[in-house]
């Protein structure tokens, strides 16, 4: 717990997450991005992009955050997104079912019915935590935020997940994608679900970021043709009955443990994707869904999860087979035709989605990357994730230096690198602020500086100090 108490700690007093309406007294689910977290956030979020874009060819659309209730009829939301709840009959406060069970009789409740919950609570004398009094019975809660659009309102929804926006253009994008498949289509935005009572910080949150793919296949083409790319990492995996292995991705294929080359191919990108994040790899898990956590159309499901030293597992990517499942769904309901005719056959296109969340991967990359040492803490950011990649110091606030710190503050600019001035405080402080924000090389400008233009480059790890010429400091910490 003491690190998860210094995770927090840095957090807030540099500016990088922070609770959001904390004027009005906060409210739990909801965290501000600050100055700092915002870098760090665009920072992973661009990786991502350019694994999809880049690497593996994706379009990539933005689609409104509300959308009218059909699309979740047909999605199967408005019936399915559910929570299981029951009441206090005392004190009216609400709690979610499964949880109540679980942490008084120590069981997995996946899978469990509304009644079969309401048995539990009932025939294990399970009370109000609050108030001790008596629980009533079970029933579903949509986890929706719902609203009114227009005048009179008609009922709109805000997203649980990107992904049914980028389905329902799913005609347009196969013409503007010339007809090929594979096609990706990747999105990466806002998503909401109105949990009764988060409480985990960063890892709950009613209103979260997601970078969604989705890979739009032939039925019978689960393949990847750069599978030979990843097939020889190895990961620790849990299976759906609970047993834990060891062994490559392409063991695991042959084994039959991964059913579908396509879920194994991305599995293996989003470890090396993670890793680049500056994740620990051997704190990842690979785990299979079970066949009753499972969405029933699809065959197969693999999570990656973190396994934090203080918040436990957290899922950061999901990876599933949804089969024609949502766009057969949406044919239905809207009668737009989604079948293709591609290659002399005429099918729905199946989809292998890629959905991870921005949050979790964020707060996975800070408890990763946190280094205690006995005299300083620092975040130990790969530099693509850093918020900034120099910081330039003038040593004094005169006899010219703070107009030199300026010429190579410019410098740097113009060349469109990152970087923080700052000029308060003793050096020994700044370096402080700059290693508790990850801040790779410090540039100190000092008397020296106006004698033969070099400046002292400081490493963030080693804390080795370089003299560098002024003309070769934008190479020099683009290059190292
Ligand atoms: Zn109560």
């Amino acid at each position: 717990m003491k690190m998860k108490k210094k995770i927090l700690d840095i957090l807030k007093r540099r500016g990088i997450v922070y609770p959001s309406f904390e004027i009005y007294g906060g409210a739990s689910g909801f965290y501000d991005y600050g100055p700092i977290g915002s870098r760090i956030k665009h920072n992973i979020e661009n990786l991502i992009r350019e694994y999809y874009v880049i690497w593996e060819g994706c379009f990539e659309v933005e689609c409104p955050t509300l959308s009218p209730e059909k699309v979740w009829i047909a999605s199967g939301h408005v019936k399915n997104f559910t929570d299981m709840l029951t009441e206090c009959l005392k004190c009216g406060e609400s709690y979610r079912a499964d949880h109540l069970v679980e942490e008084h009789l120590g069981i997995s409740c996946e899978g469990k019915s509304i009644d079969e919950l309401y048995e539990l609570i009932r025939g294990n004398e399970i009370h109000c935590p609050k108030c001790n009094g008596t629980l009533d019975r079970v029933y579903h809660y949509n986890l929706m935020f719902k609203t009114e659009v227009g005048h009179p309102g008609k009922i709109w929804y805000l997203r649980p997940e990107t992904a049914q926006s980028t389905y329902l253009a799913f005609k347009r994008l196969w013409e503007i994608g010339r007809k090929q498949l594979p096609m990706g289509v990747l999105q990466i935005g806002r998503s909401f679900r109105n949990e009764i009572s988060p409480r985990q910080g960063m890892i709950r949150l009613r209103e979260f970021n997601q970078a969604e793919i989705q890979f739009f296949v032939e039925p019978e083409k689960k393949f990847s043709e750069r599978f030979h790319e990843v097939s020889n990492i190895k990961a620790k995996m849990v299976t759906k009955d609970e047993k834990e292995v060891v062994t490559s991705l392409a063991d695991a294929l042959r084994r039959g443990i991964i059913k579908i080359e396509m879920i194994a191919y991305f599995l293996g990108r989003s470890i090396q994707l993670f890793e680049e994040m500056g994740i620990k790899r051997d704190s990842l898990k690979l785990r299979q869904h079970k066949d009753e956590e499972r969405a029933f159309y699809s065959s197969d499901t693999w999570d990656i999860e973190f396994v934090s030293e203080n918040l436990g597992r957290i899922e950061l990517v999901g990876i599933s087979d949804r089969t024609d499942y949502d766009l057969r769904a949406h044919m239905n309901l809207s009668g737009e035709d989604m079948t293709v005719n591609y290659e002399g056959k005429k099918f729905i296109p199946h989809v292998i989605e890629v959905a991870y969340g921005i949050d979790r991967p964020f707060y996975c990359v800070l408890e990763s990357c946190l280094v205690e040492e006995k005299e300083r803490t620092y975040m130990k950011f790969p530099r693509r994730i850093a918020p900034y990649l120099a910081a330039v110091f003038p040593l004094v606030n005169k006899d010219g230096i703070p107009e030199k710190s300026r010429g190579v503050f410019e410098l740097l600019r113009k060349n469109r690198v990152y970087t923080l001035y700052d000029q308060s405080g003793s050096i020994g402080r700044r370096y402080a602020r700059a290693d508790e924000i990850g801040i790779p090389f410090c540039i100190t400008i000092d008397y020296d500086t106006l004698e033969d233009n070099t400046v002292t480059i400081r490493d963030r790890d080693t804390k080795e100090q370089k003299r560098v010429k002024i003309d070769e400091v934008v190479d020099y910490i683009v290059k190292v």
